[in-house]
């Protein structure tokens, strides 16, 4: 089991048919994800794809993740919670002064995925939209307005993935006030197989 400190973010490599387990060791906090093709980082996680070929925007147990090139990359093999969010982009400085009206922010996602995705040569501007573990985005489908909700996650609670390719992984604990309650806390994460 590993610790991803609050408001960081951390990359490593998934090997196909390895399973990754995302943890909120508190509860009520988000974790985002992204994927890159570990051969070619051009090939992305990519929501679009994803919800076009799904049908739907709220993805659990059973549902595929697929790259930019319509290949799949993650399977979901296990979530206990049903409410994860697939639409919004990783958290940053700029939504921060945005949503937040803060003048002086802390780094966000956006720029911890940059940092820790920077030595594997994937350029800030080439994150994609996040896979977003234990967000919860309810949407109200008259209007098409949407929120960000308290995650539903409970201290303990974990969504897994199998990796279907050979991927690296960027995963945050989200630095966003309404991603953490305010309370700022860690995602702990595990590989097996
Ligand atoms: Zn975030």
């Amino acid at each position: 089991m590993y610790n991803i400190p609050p408001q960081s973010g951390i990359a490593f490599f998934l090997h196909a048919g390895q399973r990754l387990a995302v943890s909120d060791p508190l509860g009520e906090q988000v974790a985002d994800l992204v994927a890159f093709n570990r051969n070619d980082i051009l090939e992305a996680l990519s929501s679009r794809r994803t919800i076009d070929y799904a049908s739907r925007i709220y993805l659990t147990t059973g549902r595929k993740l697929y790259s930019n090139r319509s290949n799949v990359m993650l399977r979901i093999v296990e979530d206990n919670i049903g409410r994860q969010d697939f639409l919004l982009t990783p958290c940053a400085v700029p939504l921060f002064r945005i949503i937040y009206d803060d003048p002086d922010p802390h780094p966000a996602c956006s720029e911890n995925l940059a940092a820790a995705l920077g030595p594997y040569g994937v350029r800030a501007d080439a994150i994609p939209t996040a896979f977003n573990c234990f967000m919860n985005v309810p949407i109200d489908g008259k209007a098409g307005s949407i929120r960000v909700l308290p995650p539903r996650s409970q201290a303990g609670d974990r969504i897994v993935f199998l990796a279907e390719m050979d991927l690296l992984i960027g995963l945050t604990a989200c630095a966003a006030g309404q991603s953490s309650t305010f309370r700022f806390k860690p995602i702990h994460y595990a590989i097996d197989g």
